[in-house]
């Protein structure tokens, strides 16, 4: 028995929840770039919405990029946030997960995101929406 879902879209096993997840259909796209996607799936069952990131990471190697791609289930607060979002209109040319630094802990992610500006004054903005957000920004 899970809290999400339904045994149509989740499960407490996770090779099981992967499966169901998987098969119910993408409702919103939010991010739609080459490497990197964020979208929202809907159980058509019971009206659950999981929020799925894939990013594609380039290592230049034999042209299999390795993919990771993580669902979590959202409430309805959290989906009228996303979807509702402002659009910065900023293009992201890459996102890399760390997880080996070793400044981090290990419930800490570093992200390094590289972003294409219309200028510096559209840097600041996307550089303040993302500390509204809670995140601190370092650029590199
Ligand atoms: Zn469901």
């Amino acid at each position: 028995m899970s809290e999400y879902g339904c045994e149509q879209c989740w499960s407490s096993e996770a090779s099981e929840a992967w499966k169901a997840v998987t098969s119910i259909p993408i409702q919103a796209h939010l991010i739609d770039e080459s490497h990197y996607i964020v979208s929202i799936r809907l159980c058509p069952s019971c009206s659950q919405h999981y929020l799925q990131v894939t990013t594609e990471t380039v290592d230049w190697k034999d042209g299999e990029d390795p993919i990771y791609r993580t669902i979590i289930p959202i409430d309805d607060a959290e989906r009228t946030e996303l979807t509702s979002s402002k659009r910065l209109d900023a293009n992201v040319i890459e996102v890399r997960h760390n997880r080996n630094e070793s400044s981090l802990s290990v419930h800490e992610t570093e992200i390094v995101v590289d972003v294409e500006t219309k200028g510096p004054e559209h840097r600041e903005e996307v550089l303040g929406a993302l500390r509204a957000d809670g995140y601190t920004p370092l650029l590199r």
